[in-house]
C-alpha cells in the first residue's frame, strides 16, 4: 500500500458496472457523502468479455459518455482490466482506499464475482459495500401474501403499483485524490471491435449517456406519454420511451423514470408506462427466484419440446439475415441490425416467427438477440423469448402463433416499416434500408438490387406444423 499521511482521508473507489450515471446512484452518493476523496473505476473483466458484439459496442459509447461527465465534475474514470478482485485489490493498495462500493446485479455470475471480491476485499481489510439502485424493488421484497414469490406479472404489479417510493438522490460533487493512479485508454480496449463496419451505421442511431437518456426521456414524456397505451404498438413511430439500453447500463435510473412519469400526470399513458418500467423488474424478479430462467425451460417438461434439431441452419441464417420473405419480420431483423434496437411488438413478432413457424428453440433467437441488441438486458430479453415461446412464466400459450402479415396490416398499415428497413423491390430505397447493407458483414454476399427472397416457410402449413408439434408434445406432458 501507498506511504499515505495519517491524516489525509482514505480515498473510496466507486466501482461502475451497469449504473454508468452521477444521478440517482446511491452508492457513489454514499461514497461522496463520507467526505472521502472518491476515485470511479470501471474494469474490463469476464462479464465485458463475455458481451455480445452490439452490447460492447455500447458499453464503450456509455463509459466514454460517463468519462466527460466525471471530467466536467473535476474527476476522472480509472480504467482497469482483469479479474475484478484482483484489479481492486491492487487498485486499493496503490491509492490507499479503505472501501469500495458498487451497485448489486442480479444475473447469476455477477453475483458470484460480487461474492468473491468482496471476501477478496474484507480479506485486505478493504470494507465492501453494496447498494441498490437498479430496481425499484429489491426481489425480496416483493412477496404474495403467503410470503412466496411471484410467478404472474398482473398480480405483482399490483402488488407494487401504489407504492411509496424515495425521491431520486442527486449528483454528487466527488473529491479528487491527491494524486489519480494510472488508467487504460478506452480507445485501446476497443470494444467496438466485433461490431465491424456495423459501428458507424449503429452509432447514427445511438445516442449513449446519462445527459442524452434525460433528454430523451423529457422529449417523450411530453410528446408520447399521454398516448402511450396506443402509441406503443405502432411499428413505424416513436412512440416508447427509447430508455431500454439507458436502462440496461444504468445511465438512468428507473426510479427517475418512475417519478418523472408520476410526475407527468398524463394518465392513462403514464400508467401504462410505469407498469412497462414494472415489467422490467417482473424478469429481475424472476431471475433472482431461479437464474436458470436464462437457460432453461421455466416451465417443467418444455425442456423436452421437439424443437426442430435437423438441417434447419438455413431457415435460421435466413432469419438472422432478414430474409424470410416475410416482410414485417426481416423488416424487423434488419432494424435490428441497423439501430441495435427493434420495435417491442416487433420483437414478440420475430420470435413467434422463429419459435413457431420454424419450430426452432426459443435460445437460438435469445443468443442472436445477446448479439445484436445494444439494449440487450440478460432478464429481458430471456422473459420475452420465453414469454413468446410458451415456456415461461406467465406466458402467452404456444398456440397464440402470430401471422407477420395479419400483424403488419394491423400495426404497419400504410407499410412504412417495411419500406423503411425493406430495400429489394423499391425503386428508390430509403437510406435506412440501404444501411443495411453497409452494416452487415461483406461475406454475407447480399445486395440492395437483388430480388426480394421467396418464402422459406408458407404461413399456413408453419402454423399447422407448429400446431401439430405442440399436440403431440402436449400430450405427452
Ligand atoms: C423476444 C424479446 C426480447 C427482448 N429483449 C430485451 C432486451 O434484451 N432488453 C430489454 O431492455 N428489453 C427487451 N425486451 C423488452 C422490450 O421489447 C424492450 O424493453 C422495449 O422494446 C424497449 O423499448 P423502449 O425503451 O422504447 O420501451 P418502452 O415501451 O418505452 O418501455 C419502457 C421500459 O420498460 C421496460 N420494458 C418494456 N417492455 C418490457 C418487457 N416486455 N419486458 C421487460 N421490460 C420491458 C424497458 O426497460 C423499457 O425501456 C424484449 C422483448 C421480447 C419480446
Amino acid at each position: 500500500m501507498t506511504d499515505l499521511p495519517a491524516n489525509r482521508p482514505r480515498p473510496i473507489l466507486f466501482w461502475f458496472r451497469r449504473d454508468l450515471r452521477l444521478g440517482d446512484n446511491p452508492g457513489l452518493l454514499a461514497a461522496a457523502r463520507a467526505g472521502q476523496p472518491v476515485i470511479p473505476v470501471f474494469i474490463r473483466d469476464a462479464a465485458v468479455e463475455m458481451l455480445g458484439a452490439a452490447p460492447r459496442w455500447r458499453l464503450q459509447q456509455g463509459l466514454a459518455a460517463l468519462s466527460e461527465a466525471l471530467a466536467a465534475r473535476g474527476s476522472r474514470l480509472i480504467l482497469r482490466a482483469g479479474p475484478a478482485a484482483e484489479v481492486l485489490a491492487e487498485l486499493a493498495g496503490e491509492t490507499g482506499a479503505g472501501a469500495v462500493h458498487w451497485t448489486r446485479l442480479y444475473d447469476p455470475e455477477a453475483r458470484a464475482r460480487d461474492a468473491r471480491v468482496s471476501t477478496r476485499l474484507q480479506d485486505c481489510g478493504i470494507a465492501a459495500r453494496e447498494f441498490g439502485g437498479h430496481l425499484l424493488f429489491e426481489p425480496d421484497s416483493v412477496r404474495t401474501s403467503q410470503g412466496g414469490a411471484f410467478k404472474v406479472f398482473t398480480p405483482f404489479w399490483r402488488a407494487v403499483q401504489n407504492r411509496a417510493l424515495p425521491e431520486p438522490g442527486a449528483a454528487p460533487d466527488l473529491t479528487a485524490p491527491a494524486a489519480w493512479p494510472e488508467s487504460d485508454r478506452l480507445a485501446d480496449w476497443r470494444l467496438d471491435h466485433d461490431m465491424q463496419r456495423g459501428a458507424a451505421v449503429v452509432a447514427r442511431y445511438e445516442q449513449a449517456g446519462e445527459a442524452a437518456a434525460l433528454t430523451r426521456i423529457a422529449r417523450f414524456l411530453a410528446a408520447d406519454l399521454a398516448d402511450y397505451e396506443t402509441g406503443r404498438d405502432r411499428v413505424a413511430e416513436t412512440a416508447t420511451s427509447g430508455m431500454s439500453a439507458h436502462l440496461s447500463l444504468g445511465e438512468v435510473s428507473p426510479l427517475t423514470l418512475w417519478h418523472r412519469a408520476l410526475a407527468a400526470r398524463a394518465e392513462p399513458g403514464g400508467e401504462a408506462f410505469r407498469r412497462q418500467l414494472v415489467w422490467r423488474e417482473f424478469a429481475y424478479h424472476l431471475m433472482a427466484q431461479d437464474p436458470r430462467l436464462l437457460e432453461s425451460a421455466w416451465r417443467p417438461g418444455w425442456d423436452h419440446f421437439p424443437w426442430r434439431r435437423d438441417a434447419r441452419a438455413g431457415t435460421v441464417l435466413a432469419w438472422q439475415q432478414g430474409r424470410t420473405g416475410a416482410p414485417f419480420v426481416d423488416a424487423a431483423m434488419r432494424e435490428m441490425y441497423v439501430t441495435g434496437h427493434m420495435h417491442n411488438r416487433a420483437r414478440m413478432i420475430v420470435a413467434s416467427y422463429l419459435t413457431k413457424h420454424l419450430l426452432c428453440d426459443w435460445r437460438i433467437g435469445q443468443r442472436w438477440f445477446e448479439h445484436c441488441l445494444a439494449d440487450w438486458d440478460p432478464a429481458a430479453n430471456a422473459l420475452g423469448w420465453q414469454w413468446v415461446a410458451g415456456s415461461g412464466p406467465d406466458a402467452a400459450p404456444f398456440f397464440r402463433v402470430f401471422n407477420p402479415a395479419l400483424q403488419a396490416e394491423k400495426f404497419d398499415p400504410d407499410g412504412q416499416y417495411r419500406r423503411r428497413w425493406i430495400a429489394e423491390g423499391q425503386a428508390h430505397p430509403p437510406a435506412t434500408a440501404l444501411a443495411f447493407f453497409d452494416a452487415i458483414p461483406k461475406s454475407w454476399g447480399l445486395r440492395a438490387d437483388a430480388d426480394y427472397p421467396a418464402p422459406i416457410v408458407n404461413l399456413k402449413q408453419g402454423r399447422a406444423d407448429a400446431l401439430a408439434a405442440y399436440k403431440e408434445f402436449n400430450a405427452g406432458l
